[in-house]
C-alpha cells in the first residue's frame, strides 16, 4: 500500500489558506451539535465519537452507507414498525425491539444524510413510539399478565437506545418524558429490596438479555443526572454476580473465556459488555475495563472467524472451533463485535480495535448486506449462498445490520488529543475539528480496498503542528507514506499508528518541496 498525503501546493497557498479557513468556519457553525450531557464521564475518550455529519465516504464503504440509507431505512414502513405496539402482542415474542433499532440507525443515516424525508419519518416514529406508552410507563409488546418474562425489558432497551440517540441528535426532546416514565418502571419493577422482581428471571440466556439494558440506562443517566438510573446500573452488575446470575465480570477477569460466561451467547453477552464499557467511561471502573479487555483477546486469538464474526448456532464455542456452515456469524453478532471494538477504541486510542473493525466491516459486515442495501442475511456462512431477506419477521438481525452500517461515520476518520486519527480508508471528504477549535478537511482518493494507493489532501490554517495518525493495516508489512511526494517514515506510537506530527498549515512552506 502506498499512502500519500499531500499539501496544497506553494502557489495555491496564501490564497488558499484564507479562504479554506474561511470556508471551514462555515462548515463548523452549520454542523449539528449533540445534546450535551448533564454529567461528564470520569473517564475521557482518547479519541473522539464523531458526530456522522462531518465524515462523508463516497468509495466503496460510502456506497454501502448510501443505499443503507436510501433502500433501507427510510423505506421500512412506519406501520410495521409500530404494529406491536399498537395492537399487543404483536406477531413475534421480541418483535418490540425492531423499531428502537430503527431509530438508532437512522438517526445515525439522517445526521450523515441529512435528508428531510427521513428525518420527517423519524419525528413520525418517535412520536407515535411515545404514544404507544401505557400510563405506568410500560413500553413492551406483550399483555400486562406476560409482562417481564421473555422479550420485553430487551425492547426498553432498544426504545431507549433509539429515544436517547434520536433526541441527543436532533435536540428534539419531547420524548424525554417517555424515556423517564420507562426507566422509572424499570426502576421500581426490579430491584434487590423487599418486593421488587429479579432482573435476571425477567429474560433469557441467563439474564444476559434483561440487564443488556445497562447501556441505555447509563446514557439516561448521563443525560438527566439521575442518580436513581445509576444506581439501577449499579444494582445490574449486582446481578450478574449473583449465584443464579452469569457472572460476566468475574468469570472474564478469572477464567479470561468468553465461552464460559453465562451460556455463551454471544450477542446478549457483547451488548452486556457494551454496557458495561458505558458504565466504565460513566464513572471509572478498572475491572470492568480489564474485564473487557480479556474478553476482547479471547474472541481474537480463540473465537474469531478469518471474516471479523464470531458465534454459530449463536453462541461462542471452543477454541477455534469454527465450523464453516451451522448458522456462522450471526450479523447481530457482528454488529455488537463492531460496536465492541468502536467503544474500545474510543476509551483506549489503540490501533489494534480499529484493525479489528476494518476486518469485520469490509468482510463480514458488507458481507452480510445484499448490494444494493435492500436486504441481509440473517448468518452468513462461510460456506454456500447468502440467505438475503428483507422481512422484519422474527428476523433481529435485519434491524442489527444497518446500525453497524450507520456507526461507521463516528470512527471512520476522527479527532484525538493529538490531531486527526484515520481508521477507515474510503473515497471522501472529513471536515473535523481539532480539540483546540481548529477545523481541519481532509479529502481522500481512493480505490481501496481494491487499489492500493491512497491519497489525503490536508487543508487547515493550523499555525501550530498537530498530528495525523495513519492506522497502516496490520496485514500490510510494505506501506510507504509521502508527504507532498517525499518519503516520510513517522513515528510508529504506543497506540500503534503511524504518527505524522508536522505544520500542516498552508502558510508554512516548510510544507512543500
Ligand atoms: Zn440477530
Amino acid at each position: 500500500m502506498n499512502c500519500q498525503i499531500r499539501s496544497p501546493f506553494v502557489k495555491a497557498l496564501t490564497l488558499a489558506a484564507v479562504t479554506s479557513a474561511s470556508l471551514l468556519w462555515r462548515v463548523a457553525a452549520s454542523t449539528i451539535s449533540p445534546l450535551p450531557d448533564a454529567v461528564a464521564p470520569v473517564v475521557a475518550d482518547r479519541q473522539d465519537a464523531q458526530v456522522p455529519d462531518r465524515v462523508h465516504l463516497t468509495g466503496w464503504v460510502g456506497m454501502r452507507m448510501a443505499v443503507n440509507e436510501s433502500n433501507r431505512l427510510a423505506m421500512l414502513h412506519v406501520d410495521r414498525l409500530l404494529e406491536g405496539y399498537r395492537k399487543r402482542p404483536g406477531r413475534q415474542s421480541w418483535d418490540g425491539e425492531h423499531v428502537g433499532k430503527w431509530l438508532h440507525a437512522a438517526t445515525l443515516a439522517w445526521v450523515n444524510t441529512g435528508n428531510p424525508l427521513l428525518r420527517q419519518k423519524l419525528d413520525l416514529v418517535a412520536a407515535e413510539l411515545v404514544q404507544c406508552q401505557l400510563p405506568d410507563g410500560y413500553l413492551g409488546t406483550y399483555l400486562e399478565k406476560d409482562r417481564w418474562t421473555e422479550w420485553d425489558v430487551w425492547a426498553h432497551k432498544y426504545n431507549l437506545i433509539g429515544l436517547i440517540t434520536y433526541m441527543r441528535y436532533t435536540g428534539n426532546q419531547a420524548p424525554l418524558p417517555a424515556c423517564r416514565r420507562m426507566a422509572d418502571l424499570l426502576c421500581r419493577t426490579f430491584g434487590d429490596q423487599p418486593g421488587q422482581r429479579d432482573i435476571i428471571a425477567a429474560g433469557f440466556h441467563v439474564g444476559m438479555a434483561p440487564t443488556s439494558v445497562l447501556e441505555p440506562m447509563v446514557l439516561l443517566y448521563r443525560m438527566t443526572g439521575e442518580t436513581r438510573y445509576l444506581d439501577f446500573c449499579k444494582y445490574i452488575l449486582r446481578s450478574w454476580e449473583q449465584p443464579d446470575g452469569p457472572k460476566i465480570i468475574s468469570t472474564l477477569l478469572t477464567d479470561k473465556r468468553v465461552d464460559k460466561v453465562g451460556d455463551a451467547k454471544a450477542y446478549e453477552m457483547l451488548s452486556c459488555l457494551n454496557g458495561a464499557l458505558e458504565f466504565h467511561r460513566t464513572v471509572g471502573a478498572p475491572q470492568i475495563l480489564q474485564a473487557c479487555l480479556n474478553a476482547w483477546q479471547d474472541i481474537v486469538d480463540h473465537r474469531l472467524y478469518p471474516t471479523g464474526t464470531a458465534s454459530y448456532y449463536e453462541d461462542f464455542h471452543g477454541d477455534f472451533d469454527f465450523p464453516n456452515v451451522s448458522d456462522v456469524g450471526e450479523t447481530c453478532v457482528t454488529v455488537t463485535w463492531l460496536q465492541f471494538n468502536a467503544q474500545l477504541l474510543r476509551l483506549t486510542g489503540e490501533k489494534r480495535f480499529a484493525d479489528q473493525i476494518e476486518k469485520t466491516v469490509l468482510n463480514q459486515l458488507m458481507g452480510a448486506q445484499s448490494c444494493d442495501g435492500t436486504k441481509w442475511g440473517y448468518y452468513v456462512q462461510m460456506e454456500g449462498t447468502k440467505p438475503y431477506t428483507n422481512n422484519l419477521d422474527g428476523n433481529c438481525c435485519l434491524s442489527s445490520g444497518p446500525r453497524g452500517i450507520a456507526l461507521i461515520a463516528t470512527f471512520a476518520l476522527t479527532t484525538d488529543a493529538d490531531g486527526v486519527v484515520v481508521n477507515l480508508y474510503d473515497a471522501g471528504t472529513a471536515r473535523l475539528t481539532l480539540r483546540d477549535g481548529t477545523p481541519v478537511a481532509l479529502a481522500t482518493q481512493t480505490q481501496y480496498p481494491t487499489g492500493q494507493d491512497i491519497e489525503m489532501t490536508v487543508t487547515t490554517a493550523a499555525k501550530e503542528p498537530f498530528a495525523i495518525k495513519l492506522r497502516i493495516p496490520s496485514w500490510c508489512q510494505d506501506a510507504g507514506v509521502q508527504v507532498n511526494g517525499r518519503n516520510t517514515k513517522g513515528i510508529t506510537g504506543a497506540d500503534g499508528y503511524l504518527t505524522l506530527r508536522r505544520h500542516w498549515g498552508t502558510r508554512t512552506k516548510s510544507n512543500f518541496i
